[in-house]
């Protein structure tokens, strides 16, 4: 038989593919996290108005342009300029591309809108903001004259910039001749660079400190899930080539240890049923050939003509044959219910009428013994259940009752419905069971006492009657004050008419 051997170093290769696969999610987290900030911030700047700026030095340059064109002067204005240039406004803005309002400033009254918006006399109330123009464009465009410049909202809200020029004064008022265009959003070339500028470089630096922390993580996660796995899969080696005592230690994340605790419990149940099996063959080889020597020796001696009473020598050899018979026929039995592959015949079962049946054929047997059998056993709300063999656990516990109870004794055999089934007790007041025999009174081949005799049994009708029981999905107990103090056998069956109560009690 070919055993598998662990790779030759397989913590090694192990961790690093932990670390590996840790390392790449999380670097597919972070590229992921850091790709949303990312457009998070473009969308955040992408939402920014441009900076007034630009629009001030353009608008008052176009300001300068138009006041030159119109051939307007400084300071006063006389009334045919100011005819001529209301009358203009609307074509002139046109032509340059903006907005002219011409405003009366200490009442914030618009007298003129190109844009039609506001109308005449309309309030209109203007954002004054101190900017300086540089110097530049103040030699370039040549202004004499303190321009003005700011923002203010349209009829619907929308946010204008404008640069105004305070010094033409238009008549007698202190009107000014404002140049408006509306609040543009940064464009995308601006924004972009913007990003690449400020925003690119600390997202690199983010993404290259959380590849070292993930390095340090994924390094430190992967050895406190090797190590320990490492060990499982030598324990596993070391079991599959039969070292049954072999443990693992329960360490490291929970899951782990879960697995580790599991594969201890599987272990320990591997180690008992190999125990069991070695155990098995013993007691077969040993419990089938004590028959089998008696029948040899008493046919030998018939057949030598040695037997002084034949007649006896035969008994024996017909009483040993019915033994091994009962054995073979027990051992295929307990085979096939541990395989799962004795029919049962399920059907309804009253517990209580079958005791009764079994307790009733067995009283004579009882009284034979001078033992007195109590039958205690009402009908009972049905279980689904193998009559016949519900009827040989019955049989079993109750002839082991009589077999185990010494002449004068009592048994008692109770029927009754308990905890969503029905229960069976079987009680005498015979020999009893010692403490170190309770826990292995269920085993194939185990009795308390070998001593030979004609009707000694094979030490397998406890171990069919548990299968038998755990077959219906119940259990079997025994209690035993200890020896001389009679023992009883407890087996309890679900009944589903009896869950359907209990569970319909339960929600009420
Ligand atoms: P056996 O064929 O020996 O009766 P069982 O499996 O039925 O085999 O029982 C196993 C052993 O359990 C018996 O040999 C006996 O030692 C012990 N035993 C079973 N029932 C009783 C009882 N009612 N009182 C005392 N000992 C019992």
């Amino acid at each position: 038989m070919t055993t598998p051997q662990p790779p030759s170093n397989p913590a090694n290769h192990r961790s690093m593919r932990l670390r590996g696969r840790l390392l790449i999610s999380y670097a597919v987290l972070l590229t992921v996290t850091l790709a949303v900030v990312a457009l998070v911030l473009l969308l955040f700047l992408f939402a920014q108005p441009a900076p007034v700026e630009d629009s001030y030095e353009q608008l008052i340059t176009v300001a300068r342009d138009v006041i030159q064109d119109s051939g307007l002067t400084e300071g006063r204005v006389s009334l045919a300029e100011l005819q001529r240039l209301l009358t203009s406004i609307p074509q002139t803005a046109q032509e340059y591309g903006v907005r002219i309002l011409v405003v009366n400033l200490p009442n914030q009254t618009v007298l003129v809108d190109s844009a039609g918006a506001f109308s005449d006399g309309a309030a209109l109330t203007l954002e004054r903001e101190a900017y300086t123009l540089p110097t530049y464009l103040v030699n370039r465009i040549g202004l004499r004259g303190e321009p003005i410049f700011g923002r203010f909202r349209d009829v619907d809200g929308a946010e204008w910039v404008y640069s105004g020029l305070a010094f033409v004064r238009l008549g007698a008022e202190n009107n000014a001749l404002l140049f408006a265009e509306r609040r543009a959003r940064q464009p995308a070339p601006v924004v972009i660079q913007r990003f690449r500028r400020e925003l690119a470089l600390p997202l690199c630096q983010a993404a290259l400190i959380g590849l070292i922390v993930s390095l340090a993580l994924a390094g430190a996660v992967s050895r406190a899930f090797t190590r320990p796995l490492t060990r499982l899969e030598e324990g596993a080696a070391a079991v599959a080539v039969g070292h049954y005592d072999q443990r693992v230690a329960e360490e490291g994340p929970a899951e782990i240890r879960a697995v580790a605790a599991a594969f201890n419990h599987m272990v320990s149940e591997v180690q008992n049923s190999q125990q069991a099996q070695k155990d098995f063959l013993a007691n077969v080889g040993h419990d089938l050939k004590t028959p089998l020597t008696s029948i040899q020796g008493y046919s030998q001696a018939i057949m030598d003509g040695a037997a002084k009473d034949p007649a006896k020598a035969a008994r024996v050899i017909h009483e040993e044959a019915g033994r091994l018979n009962r054995m073979v026929t027990e051992l295929t039995d307990l085979a096939r219910l541990q395989a799962g592959r004795l029919s049962m015949k399920t059907r309804p079962i009253d517990m209580g009428q079958l005791a009764a049946v079994i307790g009733e054929r067995l009283s004579l047997l009882a009284r034979e013994r001078s033992l007195t059998l109590h039958i205690d056993a009402p009908s009972l709300p049905e279980i689904a259940g193998d009559g016949d063999r519900l009827a040989q656990v019955l049989t079993n516990l109750v002839s082991n009752a009589i077999k185990y109870t010494p002449s004068g004794g009592e048994i008692w055999l109770q029927a009754h419905v308990n905890n969503g089934g029905v229960e069976v007790i079987v009680r005498d007041t015979g020999r009893g069971i010692a403490a170190e025999d309770l826990p292995r009174i269920f085993e194939r081949f185990y009795q308390v006492d070998k001593a030979r005799g004609p009707k000694r049994g094979t030490g397998l009708g406890l171990a069919i009657t548990q299968e038998i029981i755990q077959a219906h999905g119940g259990r079997i107990s025994v209690t035993s004050a200890g020896v001389g103090q009679g023992s009883t056998f407890t087996i309890w069956l679900p009944s589903p008419m009896l869950t359907t109560i209990a569970r319909g009690r339960g929600r009420m």
